[in-house]
């Protein structure tokens, strides 16, 4: 049985990190997306509402389940007995940190390796960043997310009184 690891912030899940997540339930038994959740980011979602959205949008996979982590990734990924850490590359300016991460890794636990794929070229721009600064700026975000993320944005800003 191959697992592996998808980690991110997913503030929120975009088309692109459904993407990457098409290809890995290709190459993997099973997929787990991991919310990380000592992440240093200001978050517009909490950890709750990213992992509730990413259950949604990912219960057409049978192979894919949802659940957040804290601490060490790759201590993480042992636990759970992945071989792999699944990360998408988008343009050349992730490449750098991504390596480094990579490798770093790689140091802590020789076991496991991370896969880089490539989403499809529409998405290369796309980031959760984007999407947040377009939604809150009341622009349509119809082309970068999923429905059901469409209207939680929405939601959310009208909770903050924007
Ligand atoms: P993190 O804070 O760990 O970077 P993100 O949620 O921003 O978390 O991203 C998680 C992973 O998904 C990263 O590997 C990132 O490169 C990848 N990713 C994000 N957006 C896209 C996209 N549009 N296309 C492909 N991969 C993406």
């Amino acid at each position: 049985m191959k697992i592996a690891i998808y980690p991110g912030t997913f503030d929120p899940v975009t088309n692109g990190h459904l993407d990457i997540l098409e290809r890995a339930v290709k190459l993997f038994d099973k997929v787990i997306i991991s919310v990380a959740r000592n992440s240093t980011k200001n978050t517009i979602f909490t950890e709750d509402e990213r992992i509730a959205l990413l259950k949604i949008v990912s219960k057409k996979y049978k192979k894919v389940q949802v659940e957040s982590f804290s601490g060490l990734l790759v201590e993480y990924a042992r636990r759970k007995k992945a071989t792999a850490i699944v990360r998408g590359l988008r343009v050349i300016s992730d490449f750098e940190y991504e390596f480094q991460m990579a490798l770093a890794n790689r140091r802590l636990h020789e076991d496991v390796e991370t896969v880089f794929l490539m989403p499809n070229e529409k998405y290369t721009y796309l980031s959760s960043s984007i999407v947040r600064e377009v939604a809150r700026l009341n622009g349509n975000v119809r082309d970068f997310v999923p429905p059901v993320i469409q209207r939680a944005l929405k939601k959310k800003w009208k909770q903050q009184g924007r």
